[in-house]
């Protein structure tokens, strides 16, 4: 079953073919760590996590090599190590550490590579060096610029003109471009910076613009050419066409096959955005719901379309799951099934058709009620495979029917049991203190502590 995708540098649906179906290559560009992402953020992880699945079921667990980055050098990083007094690498390894635990939580996998931008400086460097010796960049006062007007075809990703570029901007006399189009590959080091947001260049001491960390990093670890490359569609520009740029100009070859974007998650029609004021964090609706209604509810729209996020969208969710768990709960004893159904494979393979493979889940949990029905143990084995394996690559379904309807659910109790065990190595170790908070902060989570002879067992209270 041939994979389609919506290409959008083509503006069409073209059938995938990898480079290598040994070695399918997708990048994904991934968050700035200086806060918590909100819940728009994650549509990206969740749109390009089930695509993963699908790549992998399809050529192969190995075969399937996905990188994210991590951009733990920007602006609003340094602003935000000056506002707190925390170093860079503080505040952008805790974020990205929350990051991954909420991507964790809507289940999606982890990424084959997670390369940060802070570790790749050396290869950013030598990109910029080519495109200088190539006659594409140049430096100022304020940085080392890309000369945009000397990229015939720039511009093909995102149809704008080069005067579209040109409309609206102006060329800024204090940075001394040449076009205004033109944008910074390296960006010199201005008075009272942190030292730890400064590297040494031939240019001057300073540190890379945004988009040459995408080129850089992704040519490392994937190659020149990759398969396909992805974020949301704000990205398309001018952050993709600037990697576009300065990848082909680089190298003289074709960066992606397969631009894919995902479109917004709105709030009451609007964009949610940090500016706009309108966000919800993934941390706190983790609170009141449980991670796959989170994920089920951002899959019910189709990646591309708009999509906007409401209590109604949750609610729905969680009372579909609860159906189909209901169902799975009824067949789960039943063992030896082979999965045969291949509806949501089909769906997802018609570029990420998300809302079908949703109502295929639908339809095979209605399969598994009926097979319950009529004690048909054969059809009851085979509904419960086709259940988990449609879950798997949806990442849904992932706990055992007892453990949805009890709420509780495994991460939570993993982590309740290494709580147990860093304070039983605390009394060990005769830090009272640090015992007794752990023994309280359990308890505020409604967590008992019994200790006995052997160790300490817990209990929810
Ligand atoms: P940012 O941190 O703004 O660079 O965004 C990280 C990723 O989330 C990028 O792929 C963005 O395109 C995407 N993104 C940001 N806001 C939204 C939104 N409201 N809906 C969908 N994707 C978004
Ligand atoms: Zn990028």
């Amino acid at each position: 079953m041939p994979i389609r995708l919506y290409d959008t540098l083509s503006r069409e649906k073209r059938v995938f073919k990898p480079q290598d179906p040994s070695r399918v290559t997708m990048y994904v560009c991934g968050p700035t760590v200086y806060n918590r992402a909100h819940i728009g953020n994650f549509r990206p992880v969740i749109v390009f996590d089930t695509l993963f699945r699908l790549l992998r079921h399809t050529y192969g667990e190995e075969a399937v090599i996905y990188a994210r980055n991590v951009t733990d050098i920007e602006d609003k990083i340094i602003a935000a190590s000056q506002e707190t007094g925390e170093s860079i690498e503080a505040i952008t390894k805790k974020y990205a550490a929350i990051y991954d635990a909420d991507a964790a939580a809507v289940n999606a996998l982890p990424p084959t590579i997670i390369p940060w931008a802070t570790e790749h400086v050396g290869e950013m460097l030598s990109m910029i060096e080519a495109l200088e010796r190539k006659g594409y960049a140049y430096a100022t006062e304020a940085g080392v610029f890309f000369n945009v007007p000397q990229m015939a075809d720039y511009g093909r990703l995102s149809k704008r003109s080069l005067e579209d570029n040109q409309a609206g901007a102006r060329v800024d006399v204090d940075l001394g471009k040449r076009d205004p189009a033109d944008f910074a590959l390296w960006k010199f080091a201005k008075e009272g910076e942190p030292e730890d947001a400064i590297w040494d260049s031939k240019w001057g001491r300073g540190r890379p613009g945004w988009h040459i960390e995408c080129s850089a990093m992704a040519a490392k670890h994937l190659g020149k050419t990759i398969d396909i490359h992805g974020g949301g569609i704000d990205l398309q520009f001018p952050h993709h066409e600037n990697e576009i740029a300065q990848s082909e100009c680089a190298h003289g070859q074709t960066m992606a096959n397969y631009w894919m974007h995902n479109g917004f998650l709105d709030m009451a029609g609007e964009k949610m955005s940090k500016s706009l004021g309108n966000v919800v964090l993934l941390n706190d609706l983790l609170n009141d719901w449980d991670g796959e209604v989170i994920r089920f509810a951002m899959l019910s729209g189709h990646y591309r379309a708009p999509l906007d996020w409401t209590g109604d969208l949750l609610g729905q969710a969680k009372a579909t799951l609860n159906r189909i768990y209901g169902a799975l709960r009824r067949v789960w004893d039943a063992e030896g099934g082979v999965a045969a159904d291949k509806g949501v494979r089909e769906a997802l393979s018609d570029d990420l058709n998300t809302p079908i493979a949703l109502a295929e889940l639908s339809r095979l949990a209605g399969a598994a009620n009926g097979a319950a029905d009529r004690k048909d143990e054969a059809g009851m084995a085979e509904a419960k495979a086709d259940l988990l394996a449609a879950g798997r690559l949806l990442g849904l379904l992932t706990k055992s029917p007892a453990e949805w309807e009890q709420g509780g659910d495994s991460d939570e109790n993993a982590q309740i049991d290494a709580l147990v065990a860093a304070r039983i190595q605390a009394r060990a170790d005769k830090n009272w203190a640090e015992a007794d908070r752990i023994r309280d902060e359990l308890a505020a989570r409604g967590i008992e502590i019994m200790d006995s002879a052997s160790g300490a067992t817990w209990r929810r209270v």
